[in-house]
Parts: structure tokens; C-alpha cells; sequence
């Protein structure tokens, strides 16, 4: 398998689109529309053709890894696309998708860095889920269901060498930064589900993990420790930051200042920390988390029943200055 580099916002070791070489050749991820280009560029270089690419497989939907996908698909006419079942409606028709990431991104920003988002000819998706195995010919991808980041979000175990693929799972990991951060943005993210789904690729991970921001890391084991570890500190901090103010701009301040320590060992060494920030602020971070708290207080309340009709109200997220998306 081979790392193409998006590109994405003009950045080196960003995000990745991957390319299997099987009997039926796959590419894992799309990138954004803005950086199809490289994407097309790449494929060309290893030889797939518009008529040569048999597959294209997303972990999720969000437009940093599957943005591109629908002109994609439109450029190499033969591929089918997979993705979660949750997420395929919407990659048959984005405008929830474009909205939801509108809010959380702004229209100008989303823009610039995602560019276009064209729907997916629906005769062409194929859903899958937990235990589906993806045929390639002489080799398979098996889709693990590992919701967390995203509610539809898989990962894909390469049958021929134990690789997986972690999308945004664990969270982001740049080769040369080598500090992994969570991926926590709105609407959906689930801090059970994610630390769950971390130790199933643990336990399921032959010897290396492929992240989708950046490349292969085969300190497996280490890394989703430390990967569920943080998630787990992040949501803390924002619990806490909760209870001193509503204000979501404060709350991502809190938590960038709180986490800052996580770089220490290694910045300061000429890598381009903020790269993590390009496509997740902190503040976007705090965002999810405090809808995912809100979320789960609402959850947690008892249903109001006629014998005390003087329930107070609930806490909507838009109280608490979350986002609806
Ligand atoms: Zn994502």
C-alpha cells in the first residue's frame, strides 16, 4: 500500500488518501475536493488510470476524508464507494452534511479548505458495517464499526498485512510531530464509544496503525493507550471548564491551555505543531465535547412523570452555547 499525500490545505503530511494494490485496486479516503488534484496526480504516478480504480472506501463521511469523494467517483467511473450505512445517505445527498459543517466551520473557512461537495450516484454506494468484508481479489479489507469521533465511522483491517486503518479513531498523529490528539468536533462525538472503539483496534491492530492525519505508526499498543487516555483527560477538563462558564471560545481556551503539556516532550524542535489546528481548533474540539456532555445529561435526566409536574426543564445544548448541528 502506498500514502498519497492530499495535500490538503496546501500542507505537507496533512491528511492521506491510500492506495492498495490488489487484483482490485482501492483508494482509502478521497481528501477534500480543493486537493483532488494531487489525489488524481498520485494515482496516475502508481499507474491507476480513470478506468483502473476498483474501490473507494471511506472511514467517515466528514469532508477532510470523504469531501472529494462524489467528483472522485465521477473522475474513475468503475469504482464502487463504501462507507458506514449511517453515513451513505449523505453522501448521496451532502446538503445536511455541507450544513451540519457549515456551522462548525464557518461558509468561508469551509471554502477554503474543503472546496465543493458533489453527491455520490447512489447506485454506486455500497453500506457496510461491522463484520463486512470488502473484496478485492486477492486480498480483503474487513470493516471494523468504530464509532466515537463520528457515529458512523469505520476502520479497515488489510487482510494481507494486519494493517488498520484508523481514520479519525484514535485521533491525529503527524509523523514528525509524533504527538497523538484527539479529534473531538461536533455533532456527534461520544467519549465512551470512542475509548471502546480504541481498545478494539488495540486488540484487533496487526503491527501498524495507518492514520488518516498521518502515515503508518507501529507503536500500536503505546499509542492507543495513550490515544484513550486523552480522550478521556479532554472530556474531563471540558466537564470541568463547564461549571465555571457557558462560553464555548473560554471553555476551547481552558482546554488548549490545560493540554498544552501534551506537546512538551517534543516541540520546540522545528515541527509545525499547528498543523493539528488546521482542520480542528481547539475551540472546534471544545465544541463537540460540551455538546457530547450536554448530550449526555439529557440522556441522564428522568423522564418527568405526572406524579411531579414540577420537573425543572432541561438543559438544551443551545443553553449551554453548543451547537445544534
Ligand atoms: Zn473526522
Amino acid at each position: 500500500m502506498v500514502a498519497i499525500d492530499t495535500m490538503m490545505a496546501a500542507r505537507a503530511q496533512l491528511t492521506s488518501a491510500y492506495l492498495l494494490h490488489a487484483d482490485e485496486p482501492a483508494l482509502i479516503e478521497t481528501g477534500p475536493s480543493n486537493s483532488l488534484a494531487n489525489v488524481i496526480e498520485g494515482l496516475a504516478q502508481l499507474g491507476i488510470g480513470p478506468d483502473d480504480l476498483a474501490h473507494i472506501v471511506v472511514t467517515h463521511i466528514h469532508l477532510d476524508h470523504a469531501g472529494g469523494v462524489g467528483r472522485l467517483s465521477a473522475r474513475f467511473p468503475k469504482a464502487t464507494v463504501w462507507v458506514h450505512d449511517r453515513g451513505a445517505p449523505h453522501l448521496a445527498h451532502p446538503a445536511k452534511l455541507v450544513a451540519s459543517a457549515t456551522r462548525v466551520y464557518g461558509e468561508q473557512r469551509l471554502h477554503e479548505l474543503f472546496g465543493p461537495v458533489d453527491p455520490v450516484d447512489p447506485k454506486r454506494l455500497r453500506p457496510v458495517s461491522e463484520g463486512d468484508r470488502i473484496r478485492l481479489g486477492d486480498r480483503t479489507l474487513d470493516v471494523m464499526y468504530t464509532p466515537g469521533h463520528a457515529s458512523h465511522h469505520i476502520s479497515l483491517v488489510d487482510s494481507e498485512t494486519g494493517a488498520l486503518f484508523t481514520g479519525d479513531a484514535l485521533g491525529i498523529h503527524l509523523p514528525d510531530v509524533r504527538v497523538l490528539r484527539p479529534a473531538t468536533p461536533p455533532p456527534d462525538v461520544d467519549v465512551e464509544l470512542a475509548v471502546n472503539s480504541i481498545e478494539r483496534i488495540r486488540r484487533r491492530a496487526g503491527p501498524v496503525l495507518m492514520f488518516s492525519h498521518f502515515g503508518p505508526v507501529d507503536e500500536v499498543d503505546e499509542l492507543c493507550t495513550v490515544a484513550a487516555r486523552r480522550w478521556k483527560r479532554w472530556a474531563g477538563i471540558v466537564r470541568e471548564a463547564m461549571d465555571e462558564t457557558d462560553d464555548v471560545d473560554r471553555i476551547g481556551d481552558i482546554l488548549a491551555t490545560q493540554v498544552s503539556d501534551e506537546f512538551e516532550p517534543v516541540a520546540g524542535q522545528g515541527a509545525d505543531t499547528g498543523r493539528y489546528e488546521v482542520f480542528g481548533s481547539m475551540r472546534i474540539n471544545a465544541m463537540g465535547l460540551v455538546r457530547y456532555w450536554n448530550k449526555r445529561a439529557e440522556r441522564e435526566q428522568p423522564a418527568p412523570t405526572p406524579a411531579s409536574p414540577g420537573a425543572p426543564p432541561h438543559r438544551t445544548p443551545e443553553d449551554r452555547g453548543g451547537r445544534s448541528s
